[in-house]
């Protein structure tokens, strides 16, 4: 009596530890589908629970027969429902598919029929046996059940192996699945025993039920092992936006994934023979570049077997960079035309528009920077004998007719260093870079008698020209300004002489 009690009290237990796995279970089902398989799974093992412990308690052995027929459903449920769960437990994106329950139902349906029939050929149930139990009836088996039992063990088997392959790739992550496969295996070893009793024990596998299903329910509420199920590579690289495609060793497409579909039709032979065995490498297509990355896959002795390619559309990357390298050049031909530009400008800066030759902001500047050096250059004032008698007999622009071709003859012979100008109006400077003041007064002397020498043929008239000149060097005059008044003083100086002369400044008297 008190082992009866004791069954029926752990039988009760496993019922509600079943339920309650199977409610929590149930809860969670939309985060994966895993939790929809323990919640199936759970209830089978209620359901059979339910029924053994219902039979506890029937001595009729018509009535024991229909309880033990009655826990097939639940039988049926768990052992589909563990092979559902390790299916969901090894690939996240596992759905249980209409022609999968279909065969799934087949050995359920086989078993029911034979339980149904059993009365008149008794090769599933063969007799009932008054156990030592309190005179609890028990089955005896025959060969029917036998392939049902061969069959299900060969399932949950199947099942377990699957989830422990996973559990083996990472246990870091799938740790809660060992737990699961350890709430299996009491109710699995408890079951065996009472099949191989013939019929002396009682239906124990509640009692496995009752110690495994604390664990299960630790998998569905605390180690979240079904939400945290992995998805298969075939899986992750059907779903891929990269390109992945396999091609054996002369190059021909062995496999590959949807998106790379496209690419695969319009792959003509040849195309890869240029990418290397391993590396990266940029291949076009019809219209579209791809930026491929290609792995061995598998080295057989005689060299790569297959090999790996990953390729990812670049097209949209290439054109968006051919047209930055477009705009980038065309930004650096501006910079060149602004830089031209300013150039320009700074050079007309210091230009004279007449003549071309520098101004008189520029001499004044050089003629600055020269005596800020410490140097003593000398400097030249150079004016037109009677212009204005030129621009009055034969009109304005013949002077400035004059004008350039003055500034011609000066610029000609200037050499390096030298800074020629516009001083203003008919009047030109030279800073000699230099020459001393033998050689100064020399070479203006020598650019009077060229001018001199040289009068200005215009259209049909002739204009004979001279100049004057006042010669200084920086060695007797302080600071720009005095030199540039010793050289006005001595160019006065040759004008009041007669004009048509070189006039050197005359050091001050010390
Ligand atoms: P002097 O021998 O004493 O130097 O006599 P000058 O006539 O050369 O001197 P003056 O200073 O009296 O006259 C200079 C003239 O130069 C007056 C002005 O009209 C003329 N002139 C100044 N700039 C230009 C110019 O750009 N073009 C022309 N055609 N004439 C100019
Ligand atoms: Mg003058
Ligand atoms: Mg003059």
């Amino acid at each position: 009596m008190t082992a009866l009690l004791a069954l029926a009290v752990i039988f009760a237990v496993a019922v509600v530890i079943s339920l309650t796995v199977a409610v929590a279970a149930w809860r969670r089902r939309g985060e994966a589908v895993g939790f929809g398989a323990i919640t199936v799974l759970a209830s089978g093992a209620g359901w059979w629970s339910a029924m053994a412990l219902a039979g506890l308690f029937v001595r009729d052995p018509a009535l024991a027969l229909w309880f033990v027929a009655l826990a097939y459903p639940g039988v049926f449920t768990l052992v589909a429902g563990w092979w559902a769960t390790a299916r969901a437990l090894t690939d996240r994106s596992w759905r249980l598919r209409r022609r999968t329950a279909a065969i799934l139902a087949v050995e359920p349906v086989l078993c029911t029929v034979a339980l149904a029939t059993n009365p008149w050929h008794h090769l599933f149930l063969d007799h009932l046996r008054t156990t030592g139990v309190d005179g609890v009836l028990a089955a005896a088996f025959g060969p029917l059940f036998w392939l049902h039992a061969a069959y299900s063990y060969l399932l949950v088997t199947l099942s377990t192996v699957m989830i422990i392959q996973t559990y083996a790739r990472d246990t870091r992550r799938y740790r809660g699945y060992l737990l699961a496969v350890l709430a299996s295996v009491p109710s699995l070893a408890i079951n065996v025993a009472t099949r191989l009793s013939g019929g002396r024990l009682v239906d124990l596998t509640a009692i496995g039920f009752a110690i495994g299903a604390p664990m299960m329910y630790r998998v569905v509420r605390a180690g979240s092992g079904p939400a945290s199920a992995p998805v298969t590579y075939r899986d992750l690289i059907r779903t891929m936006t990269d390109l992945v495609i396999v091609v054996d060793e002369r190059n021909r497409v062995i496999d590959h994934n949807p998106a790379a579909a496209e690419l695969v039709a319009h792959l003509d032979a040849g195309v890869c023979d240029g990418l290397p065995a391993a590396g990266e490498a940029e291949l076009t297509v019809a219209g579209i570049d791809l930026s491929v990355r290609v792995s061995a896959l598998a080295e057989s002795r005689n060299g790569t077997a297959a090999r790996l390619l990953m390729a990812r559309d670049i097209t949209a990357q290439n054109r968006q960079r051919a047209a930055l390298e477009e705009a980038n050049s065309r930004l650096r031909a501006q910079l060149v035309t602004i830089e031209k530009l300013r150039n320009d400008l700074a050079e007309q800066a210091v230009r004279d528009h007449l003549t071309g030759l520098h101004n008189r902001r520029h001499l004044m500047t050089r003629l600055g920077e020269m005596l800020d050096a410490g140097r003593t250059p000398c400097f030249a004032l150079i004016d037109i004998d009677h212009f204005k008698q030129v621009n009055d007999r034969y009109g304005h622009s013949i002077g400035d007719v004059v004008l350039q071709r003055v500034a011609g003859v000066l610029a000609a012979a200037a050499r390096d260093g030298d800074v020629v100008a516009r001083y203003g109006g008919e009047e030109f400077a030279i800073v000699f870079g230099d020459a001393g003041i033998t050689e100064a007064a020399a070479r203006v002397e020598a650019l009077r008698r060229q001018v001199r020498a040289t009068p200005v043929r215009c259209g049909d008239v002739t204009v004979p020209v001279t100049f004057s000149a006042g010669l200084a060097t920086a060695d007797d005059a302080a600071g720009v300004t005095g030199l540039i008044d010793a050289a006005d003083m001595a160019l006065y100086a040759a004008k009041t002489s007669g004009r048509d002369r070189v006039s050197v400044s005359a050091p001050a008297p010390v």
